[in-house]
């Protein structure tokens, strides 16, 4: 979903996903980075980018990252809705966003928002000149045309069903030598692409803490930034040589001078940030680790697909810190199994020890939630696996593994495509993504899986 501030993204987005997740106001730019979600119209299934509050400025503050992000999307997106809003016409930001998609987007579907009732019928005419073929009227606040966006989708998810269904295996060779991103590096963080991080943990983990060492001894390189949401903030320091974005919520509500210590954040607040964070560090109070509450906040950072890195605060105090350490192993391996891999180090927020440790913690953890696989060796992976261990045959039917594939990064997800895929039993999912995870060595990341049944 591309498109200018304030033409009605995020109350689209609301609609396709469901869940309030986006945040809507009248004050443009309010929405300032990608979200995702898991959208439905109709039978169709689909995963919606939002790159609401798009700039056009080309510089390296925070419109010109936004941009590259959009164009990000907008190369990683099967189809771009693109969003006018048909009572404001048509402004120089549309052509410009509209020249964009022209170049980048493999299919544009064009729709023209708050046209409710006949509303904004000169906004729609104007549409046309954009020259991405004829808009759509639709009302993302009153749920009109969602018929139309429905019918215009269809043909195109067939489209893409096949192409990744049925192409993928007869291009593979191709495949690995011409899209195989494995080259593109441009994850990387850099100053004008900060690895973005969330830090969260129950009230007195040591959070404030931790940010306020880490910005207070590293060179802070730009300043509280109006964040995502209303209360929130970031700020973007170099933490060891690595520029990183530090989400905060609530932090800064008084818009507080840099050089103020940042104020306490609630555990809800830390978990909206999660969204917006690449790399969730779940900070622990080492005297009390693995609380219920530590277990949802590593769970929920899991769900939502982030890197997790876990880091145990306080180790200042600790006495026998061998001892502990294996305590908090097998606490970890016992009550996060979905977790498995995930970095676990010791810090004190405090003392500043062991901050190199959670740097190069996070930025491993990074490299690993973009990881992309190459297809082919993906595939001699899986004769290997379903040779070892073979799928089971239930009423005398084998389940056939015949292709796998990645299918996206951040995290990485895989598909396989199988007959009688409802019936492959859990264990031998877990089989295989275990393996995965071992054989690729991606630990520390959430791993989608699926199956796509072929028949
Ligand atoms: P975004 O910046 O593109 O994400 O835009 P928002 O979703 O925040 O919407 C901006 C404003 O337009 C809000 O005040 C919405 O209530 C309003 N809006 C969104 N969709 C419609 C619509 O279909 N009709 C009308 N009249 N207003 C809308
Ligand atoms: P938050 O609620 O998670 O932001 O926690 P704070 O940063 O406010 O820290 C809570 C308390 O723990 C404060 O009294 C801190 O001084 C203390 N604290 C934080 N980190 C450390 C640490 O590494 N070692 C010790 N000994 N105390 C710490």
């Amino acid at each position: 979903m591309v498109g200018r501030p304030n033409v009605g993204k995020s109350t689209l987005f609301n609609r396709l996903v469901g869940k309030r997740l986006a945040l809507v106001d009248d004050q443009p730019g309010v929405t300032r980075d990608l979200r995702e979600g898991q959208g439905r119209l109709g039978d169709l299934r689909f995963i919606v980018v939002d790159s609401a509050g798009l700039e056009m400025v080309e510089d390296d503050s925070l419109q010109g990252r936004m941009r590259r992000l959009t164009e990000r999307a907008v190369d990683e997106a099967d189809v771009c809705l693109f969003v006018v809003d048909a009572r404001a016409g048509i402004t120089a930001a549309d052509e410009y966003f509209a020249e964009i998609l022209r170049r980048r987007a493999k299919h544009v579907i064009l729709a023209a928002n708050k046209a409710e009732g006949r509303a904004g019928e000169s906004g729609v005419l104007e549409a046309y000149g954009l020259g991405l073929g004829e808009p759509l009227r639709i009302s993302a606040e009153h749920g009109e045309g969602m018929d139309d966006l429905y019918r215009t989708l269809v043909p195109l998810a067939d489209q893409f069903e096949a192409q990744n269904i049925q192409q993928a295996p007869v291009t593979d060779v191709e495949l690995d030598e011409e899209s195989d991103v494995e080259n593109d590096e441009s994850w990387r963080p850099s100053a004008t692409n900060p690895l973005q991080i969330a830090v969260i943990g129950r009230p007195n983990a040591g959070k404030s803490t931790l940010i306020n060492k880490i910005i207070g001894e590293d060179r802070l390189l730009t300043g509280p930034e109006a964040g995502i949401t209303r209360d929130s903030i970031s700020v973007t320091t170099d933490f060891m040589g690595t520029p990183m974005r530090i989400f905060d919520t609530a932090g800064m509500r008084k818009k507080a001078r840099v050089t103020e210590k940042l104020e306490k954040l609630s555990v809800a607040d830390g978990l909206r940030a999660v969204r917006f964070a690449e790399v969730v560090v779940v900070l622990l109070d080492v005297d009390i680790p693995f609380e219920q509450q530590d277990l949802r906040i590593a769970d929920f950072a899991e769900t939502e697909g982030r890197a997790v890195v876990i880091a145990a605060n306080k180790w200042d105090l600790e006495e026998d810190k061998p001892q502990k350490l294996n305590e908090l192993r097998e606490a970890f391996e016992r009550l996060l199994p979905q977790l498995r891999g995930a970095p676990l180090v010791t810090v004190s927020a405090k003392t500043g020890k062991g901050l190199d440790r959670l740097h190069n913690a996070i930025l491993r953890a990074h490299e690993v939630w973009n990881r992309r696989v190459n297809t082919g060796r993906l595939n001699q992976w899986l004769s290997v696996m379903t040779e070892a261990h073979p799928p089971p045959a239930p009423g005398g039917r084998r389940i056939r593994l015949r292709y796998i594939t990645q299918i996206k990064t951040r995290p990485p997800a895989f598909v396989v495509m199988a007959t009688h895929t409802d019936k492959i039993p859990d264990a031998y999912s877990r089989y295989l993504v275990n393996g995965l995870r071992q054989d690729f060595d991606m630990p520390g990341t959430p791993i989608r899986f699926t199956f796509r049944d072929q028949g």
